[in-house]
């Protein structure tokens, strides 16, 4: 905190700080609930001229943006490995994905949005229906650090694409990122409609009471009810995307290689630190030898150390390194065992991936999230069980199967927003697809058409073609009409049905 001496106004700020190594990156205000309040206004004013642009213009915006950010991709990696400690390559391939729903987002908003006719039923074929899917205005975004850049664009660009201003709250670990974002935006379209408001959570909370038509949150379950809970005030609407607790389930016929592989980069990449992590893996019996063997070997390569060549950097909060290590000490407590790692593993800054067997399925490392390279490894005598195990947590985000001739089969019988078959988190990359949770997870959808309209409400709109047979909305009609209207609801609806056969 500074005082400024002639004036007695006192500034807040905090700084954001490199994980690697504790220097400061930089400092930034911590916006009080008077200037989100501005910032918010400001943000009507963009969105009066944003939302009054043709598809096509803000295609063109958006697609300009999205060229700066790929220019410029080297720039916002180097600002996202200061502020998270992630290695550089992780970095760039999480921008690159975020790019690439820039595009998908700003090319598909006409198809999905704009007005299409709708049939209007027998008994209303006078009106012409139509609906189409109508901005809010201005949408809030409250983002988390793990993923500074894909995470928040995930709400931002089809918020955007849908004709909305955004005011974007970045997590007070990753507030540069934020700032970049929209910075970059400004300097592209020269005009504010995406900006950014920094401070810790009391900013994010108001935020949610500034009177925006609804508010995007990505971050844990905790913070999540928090989030809803002041939204509620203002009867704000919002989407949140929460906390996982993801699984892979591998079959007997599985590639035991290729899942070993795909498990090992979900559990420990970014170290772990990805909502949609694998931090449980239930294993057919008859492959359960080979696959923990390979895992364990695989895993043994991979080493968190500060280097410009490492694979995983540190724990980018301090305070979560305490959790892992209760969540390791509680499964071998409860008669688990560290096949790798261990307890030891969590050091001051840097967690070694830990492979946890025989842990009870009701323990923290199988129930909570951990947020670190860890991972409980069970055995599971059919894929029954295995989806029974995997379904049992309050948790519900994504979710992997290896399979080869039941692959879809299991991956529609678990209970998450997404999952993928032979191959793991693949669904975030598709634009095209819906993202989110259920549960505990969260609720409403990010990415594809659902992610576009998420950020709009619907608008019905009923034309009258010609002049109706009989005037039902009037108090003119007549004990005839309302007759004729029985018997028409007879003939549509009464009808007595035919029940299917029952199986035996
Ligand atoms: P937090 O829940 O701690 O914070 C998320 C955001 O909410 C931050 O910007 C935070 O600000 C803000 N915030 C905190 N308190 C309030 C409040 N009372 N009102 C409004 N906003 C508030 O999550 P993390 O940043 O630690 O992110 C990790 C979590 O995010 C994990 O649980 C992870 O699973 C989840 N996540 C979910 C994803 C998904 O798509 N489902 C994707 C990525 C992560 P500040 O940082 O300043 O406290």
């Amino acid at each position: 905190m500074t005082q400024t001496e002639d004036r007695l106004e006192t500034v807040t700020t905090f700084d954001s700080l490199n994980p690697r190594t504790g220097d400061v990156v930089a400092s930034h205000p911590v916006h009080t609930a008077e200037e989100v309040a501005q910032t918010v206004a400001r943000a009507h004013e963009e969105a009066a001229w944003w939302g009054a642009l043709s598809y096509d213009e803000r295609e063109a915006h958006l697609l300009a943006w999205k060229g700066v950010i790929t220019r410029r991709l080297p720039q916002l990696a180097d600002l996202v490995h200061q502020e998270t400690g992630k290695p550089h390559a992780d970095a760039t391939l999480e921008a690159a994905l975020a790019i690439d729903h820039i595009h998908w987002a700003a090319t598909h908003a006409e198809k999905v949005l704009k007005r299409r006719r709708v049939p209007s039923g027998l008994s209303m074929v006078n009106q012409a229906a139509t609906v189409e899917y109508r901005p809010f205005g201005v949408v809030g975004v409250i983002g988390p650090w793990n993923y500074p850049v894909f995470t928040p664009l995930g709400s931002i660009a089809y918020a955007l694409a849908a004709g909305n201003a955004v005011v974007f709250k970045p997590s007070e670990h990753t507030p540069g990122v934020g700032e970049w974002l929209a910075g970059t935006f400004l300097a592209t379209i020269g005009r504010p409609v995406l900006q950014v408001v920094t401070g810790l959570g009391d900013t994010g909370a108001a935020l949610c009471r500034s009177g925006v038509g609804k508010v995007a949150f990505t971050g844990s379950t905790a913070t999540g009810k928090r989030v809803m809970a002041t939204c509620a005030e203002t009867l704000t609407p919002v989407v949140i995307e929460a906390g996982g607790k993801d699984s892979v389930i591998v079959d007997e016929d599985a590639d035991i290689e290729a899942a070993a592989d795909a498990a090992l980069w979900g559990a420990a990449s970014n170290a772990g630190q990805t909502c949609l992590g694998v931090e449980r893996i239930y294993v057919h019996e008859k492959v359960y030898d080979e696959f923990l063997a390979s895992f364990v070997d695989k895993a043994r390569s991979v080493t968190a150390y500060d280097g410009p060549d490492t694979k995983i950097g540190p724990i980018t909060m301090p305070s979560q390194l305490e959790i892992i290590r209760s969540h390791i000490q509680d499964a071998l407590d409860r008669g688990g065992r560290a096949v790798l790692g261990g307890v030891d593993a969590v050091g001051e800054r840097y967690v070694q991936p830990t492979i946890l067997v025989d842990v009870p399925e009701d323990s923290l490392a199988v129930q909570e999230e951990t947020f670190g390279p860890t991972v409980t490894v069970a055995k599971v005598r059919t894929m029954d069980e295995a989806i029974e195990k995997t379904n049992a947590t309050r948790y519900a985000l994504g979710s992997t199967v290896f399979s080869k001739s039941r692959g879809m089969e299991i991956a529609s019988r678990v209970r998450s927003g997404m999952s993928a078959v032979n191959g793991v988190m693949t669904f975030a990359g598709v634009p095209s697809l819906p993202f989110g949770g259920v549960g505990d997870s969260g609720f409403g959808r990010i990415h594809g058409p659902d992610g576009l309209k998420e950020f709009t409400y619907s608008k019905a709109i009923t034309r009258q073609r010609f002049k109706p047979m009989m005037v039902l909305t009037s108090f003119t009609r007549t004990p005839e009409a309302d007759q004729k209207v029985m018997g028409t609801l007879m003939m549509l609806h009464g009808r007595k049905g035919t029940l299917p056969k029952r199986k035996r």
